[in-house]
């Protein structure tokens, strides 16, 4: 028999569980953080240097407000850890004006006011010059977008936590969780522990533990890759920010060169999805890197031909309509969910964990949180 009970345990301390157990242990509950491997390992989705963030969301004007929050949490834990976690550097997404990415900044921005400069082909050729853009291509660019070191988030997310007396044990995977009277047991291989409340935030394996609605979420291997520039100096923040090409082609992103290994550079979506994390095929294969070259080629002339010293995998965790899954089971409202963040979550960890940690603590979350619930994919056969 367990000999202690929490009042909320956490499984799966990537950037969201991470970011709860520290909002928890900040209000003062007794929280355990479960993860199944050791610290920063990299076969979740928290891992890689880099995190692009920005605030004209193309993707939905609702996630503005979260966003607004998030910056304000990510300032929060710079100031607590004493380190820069957010880089402002600028964000300049281009693409013919009727694409969605361009349609969805001009939507967002319009609707919350965001400061956000429109410029013309000719204005992208003169100041932007390492890209390659057709004459009918036009930019949005964000003074306040940019990237998170996302492995150093993750890290201080953790670091408060476990100062904060949080309990966080690595190597330590949750086979099953089970009710126990108005209790909730979770199991593992190294004993079980009993929960007033839940939070599962297990990415890529969510839909081994969240019953139904796990039933939507589909799986998409993912590559970045670093490239050698001639001239490193062309590619630093003062001329290049972060940066997203809506091509017809596919949809491709980038950083300055803030990393030893050189530009990053990577394809936002374009590959089948599977269903458990088993298959996803981990190494690199040489269609990745050449399925790159092909963009470079278009669209970086300067990186065509760079050499490219790193290539890395990661998973998408993907809902049906590519927004979050957040809220609490339908079935059980003791068991908190955030998963199906489909490739673009990471720059909510901060605000996610508060929202995940303000509902398992029963308090208002005063941000409209109602287009992520969980239900919306369940269908009467399986509520
Ligand atoms: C290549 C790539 C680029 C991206 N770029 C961006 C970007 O620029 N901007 C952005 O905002 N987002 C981006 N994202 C998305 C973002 O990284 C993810 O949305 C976010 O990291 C998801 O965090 P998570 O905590 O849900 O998942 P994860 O980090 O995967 O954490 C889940 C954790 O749960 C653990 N776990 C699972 N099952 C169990 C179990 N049974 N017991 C114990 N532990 C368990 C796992 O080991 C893991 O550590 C990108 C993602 C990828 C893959």
């Amino acid at each position: 028999m367990p000999d202690s009970i929490s009042d909320v345990i956490v499984i799966g301390l990537g950037g969201m569980g991470s970011s709860a157990a520290m909002h928890l242990a900040l209000e003062g509950a007794k929280v355990l953080g479960l993860e199944q491997f050791s610290p920063n390992h990299d076969l979740g989705s928290s891992h890689g240097s880099t995190r692009a963030i920005r605030l004209a969301y193309y993707e939905n004007p609702n996630y503005v407000p979260l966003l607004k929050r998030s910056y304000h949490l990510w300032h929060d834990l710079e100031w607590r850890v004493g380190e820069t976690l957010l880089e402002e550097c600028g964000c300049l997404s281009v693409g013919h004006p009727n694409h969605e990415v361009i349609q969805g900044i001009i939507a967002s921005s319009a609707l919350h006011s965001l400061d956000v400069d429109f410029l013309t082909h000719g204005q992208l050729a003169e100041k932007y010059g390492f890209l390659n853009l057709p004459e009918n291509y036009v930019g949005a660019f964000e003074k306040l977008g940019g990237y998170l070191w996302v492995d150093r988030c993750v890290r201080a997310f953790q670091k408060i936590a476990s100062d904060l007396k949080a309990g966080l044990h690595f190597d330590t995977p949750v086979t099953s969780i089970q009710n126990v009277g108005k209790d909730i047991k979770v199991i593992t291989p190294r004993g079980n522990h009993l929960a007033r409340k839940v939070i599962i935030t297990a990415g890529p394996w969510a839909a081994n533990l969240i019953g139904a609605p796990g039933k939507c979420l589909s799986l998409m291997r993912q590559t970045t890759h670093w490239f050698m520039p001639e001239k490193p100096g062309d590619f630093f923040r003062d001329k290049v920010p972060v940066f997203m090409v809506a091509d017809q082609e596919g949809f491709f992103y980038g950083f300055p060169m803030v990393d030893p290994e050189g530009v990053k550079v990577a394809r936002h979506y374009g590959q089948a999805e599977v269903h458990h994390p088993d298959e996803i095929i981990r190494g690199m294969l040489p269609e990745d890197e050449a399925a790159l070259r092909v963009f470079l080629n278009r669209r970086i002339p300067a990186l065509a031909n760079a050499k490219s010293p790193l290539g890395k995998t990661c998973v998408y965790t993907l809902s049906p309509d590519r927004h979050f899954m957040v809220g609490p089971l339908p079935e059980n409202p003791n068991i908190l969910v955030g998963t199906g963040f489909s490739g673009h979550g990471f720059k909510f960890a901060s605000v996610m964990g508060e929202i995940l940690s303000r509902l398992a603590c029963n308090q208002q979350v005063p941000l409209n949180i109602e287009f992520l619930n969980l239900g919306r994919f369940l269908n009467d056969n399986n509520r």
